[in-house]
């Protein structure tokens, strides 16, 4: 653990505040961040289930009834009308979401869903030959994740048997190692064409070295795609600097866009204009100053956006731009990762003093391998019957299958004081 728990100048926190000793009351007195709550709005109970499904923004009502309105005023007159024209609606995110994963505005676009987005992708970055087919995922992966790899793989005339590679935690562990990761990209040499890994683990929350093994990918010839679902808006990101070739996620999760919202993909500067790397088509991919004049001649957008094939789906992107407001309004990732490795720190702190080693948690220890969903495992079993007490208890969290109850104390509108409730409620229900 860190020494004192003083914070990097310009945060807000006042220096003397240490998680490993304060209260929850005096943590929530000094969140420079602690206001946003108020712009959601929240089920009852305490609600630490942001991972599966982020909180309402309570803007976006607003933000969704100007689309109402604009729709019963103006018809389809709306995709060519003022600055909110639904024809370039997507592009009111593009900034925002350029900011979160740390990437240019060319590089990021917002449409599909993430399955869709993976596939999309895939298409051009999965290039078999009969020399490198192979495509790495880990052997837990969300099962959209395999079934996407799964299904690329056949579609191109190669069998998953023999071209799908994927990576375990040793016997014993629960937890990929850096080393292993990398060893096994330098193992599949000349064969890898794709790693497709999470940017964090859903099940265990670990965050992967993206870097390294972007490093490691492209000294072998594969390309490097990560799953950012559990990524984005819980842990800072820097795909262009890293050089990450392809990245997808999902917006319902920290991002708080609802159920089923848009969500994005990301394709580095150096393949974005590459006119030789196969794609499916549609007509947003093509130059909108000629879309319209339906011309079949397809002028790829020299940007990420060329990946588009319909329009946009403006009412829940209204949504989303409610939600990176206050994503703006919080100063951004590096705010958010401040309080949130506080968080991290505090819910460690009151399981070791409360739960005296009856609940383990399975996330790694170290604060870089770590976003702010903890997975905890009752060691003496019975999981999900703590699970379903909580649940009545109105402490809302998630259960994965085997045996994991997922706990997200998410920044932007988590206090210490939820956490403080979910550890006494954890521990009364445990005992
Ligand atoms: C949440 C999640 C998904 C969900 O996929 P959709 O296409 O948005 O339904 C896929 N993969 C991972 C890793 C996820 O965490």
């Amino acid at each position: 653990m860190p020494e004192l728990w003083s914070a990097p100048p310009g945060e807000g926190w006042s220096a003397v505040i240490d998680p490993r000793t304060a209260t929850a009351a005096e943590l929530d007195a000094a969140d420079p961040l602690a206001h946003l709550r108020d712009e959601f709005d929240l089920p009852d109970g305490v609600y630490l289930v942001g991972n599966s499904l982020g909180a309402l923004p309570r803007a976006a009502r607003d933000t969704v009834g100007v689309e109402f309105d604009r729709w019963a005023a103006l018809g389809v007159e709306g995709h060519f009308t003022g600055r909110l024209g639904w024809k370039n609606y997507h592009e009111l995110v593009t900034d925002q979401l350029a900011a979160l994963v740390g990437a240019d505005a060319t590089e990021v676009v917002a449409m599909n869903g993430l399955t869709v987005n993976l596939h999309l992708l895939l298409v051009s970055f999965y290039r078999p030959t009969p020399q490198r087919h192979k495509v790495l995922i880990e052997g837990h992966a969300f099962p959209s994740d395999h079934f996407a790899a799964e299904s690329q793989i056949r579609q191109r005339g190669f069998d998953p048997a023999t071209s799908l590679v994927t990576l375990d935690p040793r016997p014993g562990e629960e937890t990929l190692r850096r080393d292993d990761i990398l060893d096994t990209i330098a193992d599949l040499g000349d064969e890898l064409a794709v790693v497709l890994l999470p940017g964090v683990q859903y099940y265990t929350g670990q965050v992967m070295p993206m870097a390294d093994i972007v490093a490691a990918g492209h000294a072998v010839g594969a390309t490097v795609g990560f799953d950012l679902a559990h990524a984005i808006g819980n842990i800072e990101l820097n795909l262009s600097e890293w050089g990450v070739d392809f990245a997808a996620w999902c917006t319902y999760k920290y991002l708080n866009s609802g159920p089923g919202g848009v969500a994005g993909a990301y394709v580095h500067q150096r393949h974005v204009s590459d006119q030789d790397l196969p794609k499916l088509l549609g007509w947003w991919g093509t130059n909108p100053s000629t879309r319209f004049a339906m011309a079949t001649e397809f002028e790829p957008i020299p940007t990420v956006e060329s990946w588009q094939l319909s329009n946009a789906p403006v009412l829940p992107l209204a949504v989303l731009r409610a939600s990176l407001d206050l994503f703006d309004r919080a100063g951004g990732m590096s705010a958010l990762r401040a309080k949130s490795e506080r968080q991290i720190r505090y819910l460690d702190r009151r399981l070791a003093e409360t739960l005296h080693g009856r609940v383990e948690n399975i996330s790694p220890q170290a604060m870089e391998e770590r976003g702010c969903q903890f997975a905890l495992r009752v060691v003496a079993g019975k999981g999900r019957d703590v699970f379903r007490a909580l649940e009545e208890a109105r402490v809302l969290c998630d259960w994965r299958e085997p045996d994991v109850i997922r706990v997200a104390p998410v920044p932007l509108y988590n206090s210490f004081t939820d956490i403080d409730c979910f550890v006494q409620t954890l521990d009364e229900v445990v005992a």
